[in-house]
């Protein structure tokens, strides 16, 4: 069947004759330096474009935070100096808060999060604690769920959630105590529960969970994305709600695996069409893995592999090279089960995605709204090829822990 949201993959799949790493993952001297050029030559290609970029958008996703975000990153992976400086710039535009929002990606938290990171980078330590204790000002309303604050990860709890685990593993400290983190996923878990008894559905899924009156199944709004959250070591307190309550939610969201191996966007949808880490296999693979390392049911490595060969037959989306729904937010799936595995394979398949996505704009992709941005656009590209220069130390921004 064409695919017609997706551009056949033109390369060959791996057949143990690559040259690019060795067998421990390290790229090649010459692999790494043409991905060190193309970082460059897309940076200068980011800055020219972002400067008619929308000058109100703060966040993460599309925004200055978004920005911020990326040359913290780059620092992080090459140490220099002036791209934590170029980080302040930008972390400092996107502190023109809304309170609309509360999460990492799309509201305050992901702006206050990244510059208390920037400021602790730079040893201002009194303005770094400002911006922790801000970010904390949010919590109860978090907790409390004013608003009739979803849970999802753009726009709910697990997406402020994300911010608090980004402060403390960037301060390499418990910044902020574990019982934040908890608190949060009790209500998380006490909202699932709800709707699932509402819905009357607990039999099959003791938990559930909407967003604008859908039932999403993917990383961005979905059950997935929660799911990885409430299965990292120490989230949920006590094995027992890990085992009666997360697991056969999980499972559940396994049932709706579709013959390819690809998962639908919402609970019902019978439509195989969407390889997107924000809708389908290549976000749901984070939960199969997670999944894999708490509860080593072979099953579920095996469905994420199933993730993979979806992502490597569809996965190089004429939507364009971004995080959310692009060929390198895709390329980021390889990367998470290389790093359980440690198969070359995987490895092998995202560097040939970061191939394509160092052929920026040749594929005649469309542009997307914000063409320079985070989650979008360049920035998330960008990312992603600094990313590959440490295979097992990446992580896909904003969601992956
Ligand atoms: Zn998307």
């Amino acid at each position: 069947m064409p695919d017609e949201r997706a551009l056949k993959n033109p390369y060959k799949d791996y057949d143990g004759t690559q040259t690019l790493f060795d067998a421990q993952g390290n790229l090649t001297a010459s692999f790494a330096g043409r991905i060190t050029h193309k970082i460059n030559d897309l940076l200068t290609a980011m800055e020219k474009g972002l400067k008619s970029a929308d000058p109100r958008d703060c966040t993460g996703y599309t925004g200055w935070a978004g920005i911020a975000l990326l040359y913290l990153h780059l620092h992080g992976v090459f140490g220099e100096p002036s791209y934590l400086q170029r980080a302040l710039d930008y972390v400092s535009r996107s502190l023109s808060l809304t309170g609309r929002w509360i999460t990492f990606l799309c509201g305050d938290a992901g702006p206050l999060a990244i510059a208390a990171v920037v400021y602790h980078r730079l040893q201002r330590n009194q303005e770094a604690d400002e911006c922790v204790n801000r970010l904390l000002q949010l919590h109860q309303s978090v907790v409390k769920g004013v608003g009739n604050l979803p849970d999802e990860l753009l726009y709910g709890r697990v997406g402020y959630l994300y911010s608090l685990v980004f402060i403390n593993q960037q301060f390499g400290q418990e910044k902020i105590p574990m019982q934040y983190i908890q608190q949060i996923c009790d209500a998380v878990l006490a909202s699932g529960e709800s709707l699932a008894k509402r819905n009357r559905t607990q039999e099959q899924s003791p938990l559930m969970y909407e967003w604008y009156q859908e039932q999403y199944v993917g990383a961005a709004h979905g059950l997935a994305g929660i799911y990885y959250f409430l299965m990292q070591p120490g989230f949920v307190v006590g094995q027992e709600r890990l085992t009666t309550l997360v697991k056969p939610s999980v499972d559940f969201v396994c049932q709706l695996k579709f013959p390819s191996g690809n998962y639908p966007p919402c609970v019902g949808d019978e439509r195989d069409l969407l390889v997107h880490w924000c809708h389908g296999s290549p976000g749901v693979m984070y939960m199969l893995l997670q999944a894999y390392k708490v509860f080593g049911v072979k099953q579920y490595l095996e469905d994420a592999s199933q993730c993979a060969e979806v992502l490597w037959q569809r996965g190089l989306l004429k939507k364009g090279y971004g995080l959310c729904h692009g060929a390198a937010g895709n390329a980021y799936g390889f990367l998470a089960l290389f790093k359980v595995t440690r198969e070359a394979k995987h490895l092998y398949r995202a560097c040939m995605f970061a191939d394509w996505c160092m052929n920026y704009g040749k594929h005649g992709c469309r542009t997307p709204d914000t063409p320079f941005s985070l989650f979008e656009g360049m920035a998330g590209t960008i990312y992603f090829l600094a990313d590959l220069l440490q295979p097992m130390r990446s992580k896909f921004p904003a969601f992956e822990i």
